[in-house]
Formats: C-alpha cells, structure tokens, sequence
C-alpha cells in the first residue's frame, strides 16, 4: 500500500490552555490531511490561521494537543524527545524565511553540521556535492554574509538536502527574496520531488510560488478550508480573493 509520507488525523494544537479562560487560542483546529509520497504541497492562509503550526507539527518539531500525525508510517504520538530527535534528524529536512545560518561558519560548514550534530565526519565530497545540488559550487567557502539572499536559501537547501531527508518542510522559503532568486529555489524544490521522489511541504504567499506545487491546501482559522489541485497562479490568486472576501465579512479577520 501507498502509505502517505506525511499524515494528520484530528490535530488539534491550542496555546495557552490552562491559563485564563479565554487566553486559549487554537492554532490549529482537527486538521486531516495526507502528503502523498513524491508530491509538492503549498499551505496557503491569512497570517495567523495556523501554516507554521501545521509544517511544525507535522515535522515533529511542535506537539499536537491532541489528534496524530505520522511520518513515513510512524506515529510520533509517544515518541520520546530523544527518538523524535532521532527520527526528525534521519526523515525531515526544514528551510525557514529567515535562512537560520550560522553566520561564523563557511557554506560548506554550515551544510556539513547536520552530519556533525549526528556524529558523523562529513566527507568534503559529500558537503561540495550538496553545494553542486543547489548550484553553489563555487562558493563553498564564503560566509553567509559574502552571500546574496538566493544564495544563502540555496546553503540552507543543501543543508536541508545532506541528510537526505524524504520530506522536506518550508516555511515561506522565498518570503524574503526577489523573484529571479524565488524562482531559483523553487525549481530547486521542484526538482527534489520530480527527480528525487521527495515530499515538499511549503508554506507560501505567493501564487506564482504555488504554482510550482501539486497542490494548495488553504488554511482559515486552523482549519483546512479549501483545496486546488494542479494550482495556476491566477486560480490560487483568484481563490484567495475569495477567501479574503469571506473572511472580511467577519469582525476580527486577520489580514492577509
Ligand atoms: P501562520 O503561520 O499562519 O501565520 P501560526 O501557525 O504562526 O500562523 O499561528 C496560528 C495561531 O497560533 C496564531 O493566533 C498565533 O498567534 C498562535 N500561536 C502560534 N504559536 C504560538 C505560541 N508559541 N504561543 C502562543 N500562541 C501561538
Ligand atoms: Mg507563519
């Protein structure tokens, strides 16, 4: 059987409970939702109806209030702190707008920790391949901050890439770049799916970035609202005029 690389069943994530009644807020809200193997997910939404909270969850970094969330078949509900480490280290590669690299260390040893946080010794060959990957070769050897935007999303890809994750989760991985660079990183991740039969997830704003997936799931208010398949930009524009038009009906709706 073709079991999901990534499934949610009823997750439900509230923050704050316990504290002042009314202070709860509910991220998410019982969200199902499968990522076949191989595919490419865009998560869309308002600012605040859940996206982080999802990719968070269902990459094991966030634990659900309640509901379960599997990886590649297995159910991380009960995994100790130290086999969910374990199993998000070997399984899942994660890219965040912000990049999250480390600004004293050079390209290649910014790809090479993820092996050194395992115990291992890179092999320089294994580090310059990844760099090869993301089309950086030549710049194995500069600082983060001797690298433009694009380039830096493109290290962060590679040290996604190293530990040869099956899912990969983005956080608005172009959210702070031009599109010529947005367009670089999203071949790339297109890539890890076409060639590679990897699993991306990525959250994102923008319709010409979904358009690169397989999919779009919208998210309103921690729920799943709607879907789109084979996603073109002006059909993922024009849903999320709707969406936004729906929501404007309502006193406290978040914008965009
Ligand atoms: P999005 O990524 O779609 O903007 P988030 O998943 O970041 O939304 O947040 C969803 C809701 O959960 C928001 O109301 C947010 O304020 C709340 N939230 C997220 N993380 C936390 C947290 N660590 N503590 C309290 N509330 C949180
Ligand atoms: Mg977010």
């Amino acid at each position: 059987m073709n079991t999901a690389a990534i499934q949610l069943r009823s997750v439900t994530r509230k923050f704050g409970t316990g504290q002042a009644e009314g202070a709860a807020v509910t991220a998410l809200d019982s969200v199902t939702l499968a990522f076949p193997r191989g595919t490419f997910t865009a998560v869309m939404g308002p600012s605040g109806s859940g996206k982080s909270t999802l990719l968070q969850c269902a990459a094991g970094l966030d634990r659900p209030t309640s509901g379960s969330v599997t990886i590649g078949g297995t159910e991380l509900t009960g995994l100790s702190e130290r086999r969910l480490t374990l199993l998000r280290r070997d399984r899942v590669g994660f890219v965040f707008q912000a990049f999250n690299l480390l600004p004293s260390l050079t390209a290649e040893q910014n790809v090479a920790l993820p092996l050194r946080l395992a115990g291992r010794r890179p092999a320089r060959s294994e580090v310059r391949k990844a760099l090869t990957q993301v089309g950086l070769t030549d710049r194995a050897r500069h600082r983060p901050s001797e690298l433009s935007g694009g380039q830096q999303q493109r290290v962060a890809l590679a040290r996604a890439l190293i530990t040869r994750p099956e899912v990969l989760f983005a956080d608005e991985p172009t959210g702070a770049l031009d599109s010529r660079t947005s367009r670089e990183v999203l071949r790339l991740l297109r890539a890890m799916v076409d060639d590679d039969s990897r699993t991306v997830v990525m959250v994102t704003h923008d319709p010409v970035a979904a358009a690169y997936a397989d999919r779009v799931v919208f998210l309103v208010d921690g729920r799943v609202h709607d879907e789109l398949a084979a996603p073109s930009a002006e059909a993922t524009a024009a849903r999320i005029t709707t969406l936004e038009a729906a929501q404007a009906t309502r006193p406290e709706a978040a914008p965009c």
